[in-house]
């Protein structure tokens, strides 16, 4: 190949690089690095703009990969190498490569959507003066530190053996921190991160929480107990400009500790000594878009390499995560993690009373149970507060018609359009579709339309109803507030929202699942969840393990604090109320809900005792989407390594069409993980072999969640 002739600096040869850019995932040449020439040398991890096309774009210099024998192979230079900031290193660059084999995508993509997306706009000039103001402005008040706790014997010993030294050369075991709501965790992180940052000059530490909702309260209390530290965050909430400056700060070492929700665990830190992953259970670590890996896994695979500590808190943790920190028994040699238990409740606030009511003896329409409406007057008169669950935002999911049968279906989507009263919209949830509610009804005319079902909205009219002749102490009417998705649009609003219920402001919640988690209401005494049935018999095999610990999270709201005395409880409505789940709720039994779990996964080969992928597909026919995939999976079948994966039919996805696109979707599984990892290559070349006009995306999805 022929290299462009550059005339250089003499003495210094034109080099060829191997250069990564964000190419479209499926493109031909998306598999390797491009090649780029350059006069003298450039380390891997530089980052430089190359011309790409017409255009220009961000690139990371990789390390080298022969190029590939082409006659007449014309190489262009590189247009800007970014000397001003230090190359990323080694470790990072493996977590990439890692990353992107793992969950077959292309390296350029994962590579440089983990970079802070202003840095494709900046010049060279441009960065260098970023860089200068970063290091001047440190963004620090002189304050004094929060004083560390005291621990308790059980935070200690949870902590000294988090720290515990390693053996000679090996990485650190990962610790699963399995401690009750309320049992100290926080404390134990930030003592974990103290300890660190004193052990190395350089030592860097990334915590990581799932929801956006929580970084601040956690960013808060670790600028309290290290104020002369440059914390860095990293979270989808910030400007353009702020993870810009996170990210550099984290990168050039000025910034030892970094906070932020999933995307924080590809972020460059050269110093990296501890990761915390704080409810390693939660979903939201699973990214669900491009490369969809999960934080969590990814944390453990970057601590590994770094022989970084890694720290894994919860009070349910994943079935996963639970199964691989089992200590050692007869003829098993234990899981690779070590556990750690904090059973205790700090200030020996006791764990809520779980009160199970069976809606079996209430006629079928009611929603709130006599016995609760009771419980929660007589918390109200006490100047206590209370929270209601509820999976469904919206007034109620369906307009229906009595007359005719018509309900409220997307026109795009094979769904219902949801009832939203306050603004009389039909919302799609799925596609976002929204239409004013029809005056009538559109197929018969009928005017009087009927809603089906209960969404927060109604839940909470319904409440105001039940609720309407009770007063506070001071003899006001009860407030009753809502925060769901629909309240909580604008930015700053659920702060404020969740503000009034801290100042005392609100003596009844109503919410979807995102009040349940983290967050930390002194006065709240009574948590209940009304309808959790349905996750009992889901088809989603994960939907109890998600349940047990939505109820458990909950109720860990109820009762923290001891000062004020009475008793919390955690109501469940439930037609099912001597289901084992229910037992071991009530006993706050964590363990024998997870060894009960675990023995009906383990029978039926389900995760964590085998390995899946799911494979998506979406076009305008169900069944071309079928016949893709099915097809891909036949050319696959014969290859060496499809011998330990099983390959499901491809079968509709729910809901099966959005937006007007049909969706399906084949489920692969394999006892060996390696082997599926082996097989889903072979499988991605007949995707992109067997793909047709009709076909309009397709993606895999390793370590699927909610199949
Ligand atoms: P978790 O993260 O496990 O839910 P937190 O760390 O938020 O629990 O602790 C619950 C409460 O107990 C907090 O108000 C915290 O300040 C307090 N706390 C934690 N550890 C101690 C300790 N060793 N001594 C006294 N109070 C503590
Ligand atoms: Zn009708
Ligand atoms: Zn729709």
């Amino acid at each position: 190949p022929s290299a462009d002739s550059e005339s250089g600096a003499p003495g210094q040869e034109s080099q060829v690089l191997s250069v990564l850019v964000a190419l479209p995932a499926h493109s031909p040449l998306s598999a390797t690095p491009l090649h780029y020439t350059h006069t003298g040398r450039l380390p891997p991890g530089t980052l430089v703009r190359v011309p790409l096309g017409a255009r220009a774009v961000l690139g990371v210099v990789w390390d080298d990969v022969p190029l590939p024998q082409q006659e007449g192979l014309q190489l262009r230079p590189l247009l800007e190498a970014f000397t001003a900031l230090p190359p990323l290193d080694a470790s990072w660059r493996r977590l990439v490569t890692f990353t992107a084999h793992y969950y077959q995508r292309s390296m350029g993509e994962v590579a440089l959507s983990a970079l802070p997306p202003q840095l494709r706009d900046l010049d060279g000039t441009q960065l260098a003066r970023r860089l200068r103001k970063l290091a001047a402005d440190k963004g620090l008040e002189a304050r004094t530190a929060s004083a560390p706790l005291p621990l308790t014997p059980q935070q200690q010993q949870a902590l000294d053996t988090l720290l515990a030294p390693a053996d000679g050369g090996t990485a650190p075991r990962p610790c699963l921190l399995f401690g009750s709501t309320g049992s100290g965790k926080t404390e134990v992180y930030l003592q974990a991160v103290a300890r660190t940052l004193e052990q190395e000059p350089g030592a860097q530490v990334l915590v990581m929480v799932p929801e956006i909702n929580l970084t601040p309260q956690l960013e808060q209390r670790f600028a309290d107990r290290f104020p002369d530290q440059r914390i860095a965050s990293m979270h989808s909430g910030l400007t353009p400009a702020q993870r810009l400056q996170g990210w550099l700060a984290a990168h050039t070492g000025q910034a030892r500790i970094v906070l932020g929700t999933r995307m924080a665990v590809l972020a460059s830190l050269p110093g990296l000594r501890l990761i915390v992953v704080d409810e390693e259970h939660d979903p939201s670590y699973k990214q669900q878009e491009g490369a969809r890996y999960s934080a969590r896994d990814l944390a453990i695979y970057r601590a590994h390499h770094a022989q970084a500590r890694i720290l894994l808190g919860s009070a349910t943790p994943s079935l996963e995560s639970w199964h691989q920190s089992r200590p050692a028994g007869d003829g098993d040699a234990g899981g690779r993690y070590l556990r750690l238990a904090m059973p205790a409740r700090i200030g020996a606030a006791p764990l809520p009373r779980v009160r199970l009511v069976d809606m079996n003896h209430q006629h079928r329409r009611c929603v709130f149970s006599p016995q609760l409406l009771e419980a929660m007057a007589e918390r109200a008169a006490r100047g206590e507060q209370s929270m209601v669950l509820l999976n469904r935002r919206g007034y109620a999911p369906v307009l229906h018609c009595a007359d005719c049968g018509w309900k409220s279906e997307c026109p795009h989507c094979s769904a219902y359009r949801v009832f939203h009263k306050i603004d009389r919209t039909l919302r799609c949830h799925h596609c976002g579709f929204t239409e004013r509610v029809p005056r009538a009804c559109p197929s018969c005319g009928n005017l009087d339309v009927q809603t089906l079902g209960q969404g927060t909205e109604q839940l909470e009219e319904a409440l105001a109803h039940e609720l309407r002749a009770l007063t506070r102490p001071d003899g006001q009417p009860l407030v009753i507030a809502r925060v769901d998705a629909d309240t909580t649009r604008h930015a700053g609003s659920l702060e404020q929202q969740l503000a009034r219920v801290h100042s005392g402001d609100v003596d009844v919640l109503v919410g979807t699942q995102m009040i349940a988690k983290g967050h930390d209401f002194r006065r709240i005494t009574l948590v209940a969840a009304l309808n959790p049935d349905t996750a009992l018999f889901s088809s989603d095999f994960r939907a109890p393990e998600r349940l047990f610990s939505l109820l458990l999270q909950a109720g860990g709201r109820a009762g923290r604090d001891a000062a004020i005395g009475s008793t919390s409880e955690l109501w469940v409505q439930t037609r099912f109320p001597t289901h084992a789940l229910f037992a071991a709720l009530q006993r706050h039994d964590y363990p024998a809900f997870a060894a009960q779990q675990l023995e009906e996964r383990a029978a039926a080969g389900m995760p964590p005792f085998s390995y899946q992928a799911l494979v998506r597909a979406e076009s305008r026919e169900q069944q071309a989407a079928q016949d893709f995939l099915n097809a891909a999976s036949s050319a696959a079948a014969d290859v060496p390594e499809a011998a330990e994966v099983f390959c499901y039919p491809a079968i509709p996805m729910t809901p099966q069409r959005v937006a007007n696109r049909e969706r399906a979707q084949m489920l692969l599984e394999s006892g060996n993980r390696a082997a599926l990892q082996r097989f889903l290559p072979q499988l991605a070349q007949q995707l992109h072999a067997q793909r047709n006009r009709t076909i309009l995306r397709w993606a895999i999805d390793v370590d699927p969640l909610g199949i």
